[in-house]
Formats: structure tokens, sequence, C-alpha cells
């Protein structure tokens, strides 16, 4: 479909044009429709926009990775159907390795996620060789190289069960979650709530800034960073917006 660039739900639809080719090429699954219509009702109840709780999570998050041992950035049929190619970039600007997880698991599929984010140049695990132990769905087969024993997992579009097994693992998390309501963004130890069209560019630019940053910075970063505090914000923003809105009626 042709979506005029003067459409006030420009960049909307385009990042619905690029799903629905995702699940046409394979790279998503129907399902994956479904999951991204509630981000995009709370990124519309959020304005739209990245808010500074958002920056401040993105930068943090990059920090975290860069302190990190064996950090990991897991990624899904939205992930790559939505940023492959800047996923691939943040993931070389970082030097973490990406890996192919799926809920809806299918070998096809995993390949031709993988391949995708390789055309880009990145170096992606997805032998599957190994199982996280406590849960049930396919998401558990994971890659003893990557999440299997990462210390630090960026995992955007999570669901609420893996991302408490991770922790019972003893992984830091990161997720990229526009409900900050939901058990995911709850459970991470850093939620980034923004748009991951948004979220993966902004956390380029920090990978570039924060790259030759001292290590004492980078930790105090992390150590000042409070992510109850960070939701708190993202919900009193869905409400002042609401307030905003309902005002100008
Ligand atoms: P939980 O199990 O954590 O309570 P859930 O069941 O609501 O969450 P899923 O449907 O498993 O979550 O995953 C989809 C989540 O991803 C939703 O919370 C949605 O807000 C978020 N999401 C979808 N698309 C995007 C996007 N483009 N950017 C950021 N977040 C998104
Ligand atoms: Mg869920």
């Amino acid at each position: 479909m042709q979506v005029p660039r003067s459409h006030p739900r420009y960049t909307s639809l385009i990042t619905r044009e690029k799903l629905v080719e995702g699940v046409k090429e394979g790279l998503a699954v129907l399902e994956g429709l479904i999951a991204h219509g509630r981000g995009e009702a709370f990124d519309y109840i959020l304005g739209e926009r990245t808010h500074d709780f958002a920056y401040e999570a993105e930068k943090t998050a990059v920090a975290s990775i860069l302190l990190a041992k064996s950090p990991i950035i897991s990624v899904n049929g939205n992930t790559a159907s939505l940023v492959a190619k800047e996923i691939a970039e943040l993931s070389k600007t970082l030097n973490t390795p990406l890996e192919v997880n799926l809920f809806h698991y299918s070998k096809e599929r995993v390949k031709k996620i993988a391949d995708k984010l390789k055309s880009y140049g990145a170096k992606v695990y997805h032998e599957g060789d190994v199982s996280l132990e406590g849960l049930e769905s396919t998401r558990r087969i994971v890659d003893s190289r990557g999440i299997y024993k990462a210390d630090v997992v960026l995992v955007p579009l999570e669901d609420g069960d893996r991302c408490e097994v991770l922790k019972r693992h003893g992984k830091f998390v990161i997720a990229i979650d526009l409900n900050p309501l939901s058990r995911t963004a709850r459970m991470a130890d850093i939620t980034i709530v923004d748009n991951i069209v948004r979220a993966i560019p902004n956390m380029i630019k920090f990978a570039r800034e924060l790259k030759s940053t001292n290590i004492n910075l980078l930790k105090k970063i992390v150590r000042d960073y409070d992510n109850r505090h960070v939701l708190r914000e993202a919900i009193s923003a869905i409400r002042d917006y609401l307030t905003k809105m309902a005002g100008e009626l």
C-alpha cells in the first residue's frame, strides 16, 4: 500500500505496513500483529513521542550493556520486521551479539530472521541447543553462547512469563514495552516505555556517545537509575496526556 507522506498517521501506518510485510516474508506471525496493536494503543495515549523517562532508560540500558561481561540482544519476529537494520547496527556498535528467540517457534522462521539480521552484518546466535529451566513455552529454547550464559539481556517486546524466568536465572533484564502496566514492565530491571522504532535508533546514538566513556561514569549512570520511578513517570505521563486531551474538548 502507498501511504501519502502528508497523512497525519504516516509513521504509524508505515510501521503497520512493515509488520504486514514481515508476516508475508515469514518473519513475523499473525499473533505479532495483535501484540503490536496493544503497543500502538499505549503509544497513542503517550502522545507518540519519546519522553524524558524513556531517554533515561535507553541511556542506562546502553550503559549496563557496555558494563556487562556477556551481554546479548534477543530478537523476535516483530523486532526483525520493524528494526532489523537498526538492531544490527546497535549490535555492532555495542559489540553485543543478537540471538533469535521466538514464542511461536519454527526452525524455518528462526533461519529467515537470522539470515535477515546477518545480511546487515550482525553476529547472530540461533543454535537453540539448550533449555532455560522453568519455562513451558518454546522461548525456553536458547543458545548456550547467548541468552543461556548472559548476565545482561535486552529483550524487546518481551512476554511476562519469560521475563520472570530470566530474572530467576539471575539475569539483568532490559525490556522495551510501551505498556508500563505489563508484567514484563514491572519485572524488568530497566523498562524502556517507548516504541521500538524510536527506542533502537535512540540507543544507537547513546551507544556512540557512551562507548568511550569512563567506566566509573557508566557505573554511576546505572547506580543512579530507579526503574520504579521511571514506571511511575510513564503512568503519570499517560494520565497527564489524557487530562490535557479532555481539557481541550
Ligand atoms: P505481560 O505478559 O508482560 O503482562 P502482554 O501479555 O501484554 O504482557 P505480549 O502480548 O506478550 O504482552 O507482548 C506484547 C507487548 O509488547 C505489549 O505489552 C505491547 O505493549 C508491547 N509492544 C508491542 N509493540 C510494541 C512496539 N512497537 N514498541 C514497544 N512495545 C511494543
Ligand atoms: Mg504475555
